[in-house]
């Protein structure tokens, strides 16, 4: 039997092929020489050489993966993307401030994310709220010369991909050339390894792990190394970036299956290829092509229609609505019988969204997209 099609926003899908090999692996764990140890992964020591091998092949791969440069260092720790928002102003706000004072920290707000990270970070330093697509829905990106950038300022957060508004940036803000000497910190947790990053623009990307890299659990962290040590005194250790680096994010227990799942993932990653390439490029080829088949087919449609503005949509998430919402329930219930599941939109925006990470394959965005043609011609 085939496995339906999951369009979670997340915790999202994770491909067949890796759920198969840990599930294989759940109760004996065998090393890379194939050698069993009699223990599931769930129950080793952190500090054992079963869990060391598998954590650092975990961050060699993704370094590879995602070509990072060596002056950074990727953490492996908890608390999901919101903690986060309290997580790098306690890190990093200070950075320039005159001691003892609050320091000044800039967002871009793009949607629900980037709001609530400005909002969290409002506790722990003074904010600017450098720009805003606020007044049109976040259906837009603020052009980023328009942004009113602070001076001095200890970083500008960006969320590189609005996963409930369903904007994305297409490249990353040159902070440099707009006048700022501050580095850029980017949530990008709902499209980390979906497309290549320039880390010559960022000095600081945190992901929650459970859209793109497997379960919930992990957070990654990767961050310049000369932006370490400049933590608030209230800053709890084991969110203190400088101290989780020292000690290779075993300060306290990492989230240690959700890692090693991570690593699956990543080998996985490195396996695809498309049209001669490979990796995240391979991925990009595909998330490209699997976006443009669904927006082409919402624009074409006199039922559904996509909101955002053409050249700001994000590849991931595509919040979609229905003309007639009167039909919503019986497009989401044909939906499920046709094996296409969670494309209920989140409930602060309605209508649907299709979420479609690195684990969608363009069979099931063609599913949905046969699914939009039947439900306009019979229902509509
Ligand atoms: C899902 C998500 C988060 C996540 O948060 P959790 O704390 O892990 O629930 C943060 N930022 C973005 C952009 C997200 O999509």
């Amino acid at each position: 039997m085939q496995r339906p099609y999951n369009f979670s926003a997340g915790p999202a899908a994770i491909p067949l092929e890796v759920l198969k090999q840990a599930a294989e692996e759940m109760l004996d764990w065998p090393n890379a020489q194939g050698q069993h140890c009699g223990m599931g992964v769930m129950e080793m020591s952190h500090r054992g050489k079963e869990f060391q091998a598998i954590h650092a092949q975990a961050e060699a791969d993704l370094r590879e993966l995602l070509a990072i440069p060596a002056d950074y260092s990727v953490l492996f720790m908890q608390g999901g993307g919101l903690a986060e928002n309290a997580i790098v102003p306690m890190n990093l706000s200070a950075r320039t401030a005159a001691a003892g004072a609050q320091g000044t920290v800039d967002f871009v707000v793009t949607g629900s994310w980037s709001d609530k990270s400005q909002k969290e970070a409002q506790k722990y330093c003074q904010v600017n709220v450098a720009a805003s697509n606020q007044s049109d829905g976040h259906v837009s990106l603020p052009p980023a010369t328009g942004w009113k950038l602070t001076p001095g300022a200890s970083y500008v957060h960006v969320c590189t991909n609005e996963t409930i508004n369903g904007v994305e940036f297409q490249s990353l803000p040159d902070l440099k050339a707009l006048g700022s000497d501050a580095p850029l910190a980017i949530d990008f947790s709902s499209h980390v390894a979906s497309r290549p990053v320039d880390w010559s623009r960022v000095g600081l990307a945190f992901a929650g792990a459970q859209k793109n890299l497997g379960p919930a659990g992990l957070t990654l962290v990767i961050v310049r190394k000369d932006l370490l040590g400049h933590a608030l005194s209230i800053c709890p250790s084991a969110f203190d970036y400088k101290i989780v680096d020292a000690n290779g994010s075993m300060f306290n227990t990492p989230p240690t299956y959700a890692i090693y799942m991570a690593g699956l993932i990543f080998k996985w990653l490195k396996r695809q290829g498309e049209n001669g390439l490979t990796g995240v490029a391979a991925m990009e080829a595909r998330n490209i092509a699997k976006a443009r088949l669904l927006y082409d087919a919402l624009d074409q449609s006199s039922l559904f229609y996509n909101k955002v503005q053409a050249d700001c949509r994000s590849r991931m998430n595509i919040p979609f609505y229905l003309r007639d919402e009167s039909l919503n329930d019986s497009f989401l219930a044909g939906a499920k019988a046709a094996n296409l599941l969670q494309l209920k939109g989140h409930k602060s925006v309605g209508g649907m969204r299709a979420s479609i990470y690195n684990a969608m394959p363009i069979e099931g965005v063609q599913a949905l997209v046969d699914y939009l043609h039947e439900f306009e011609r019979t229902r509509a």
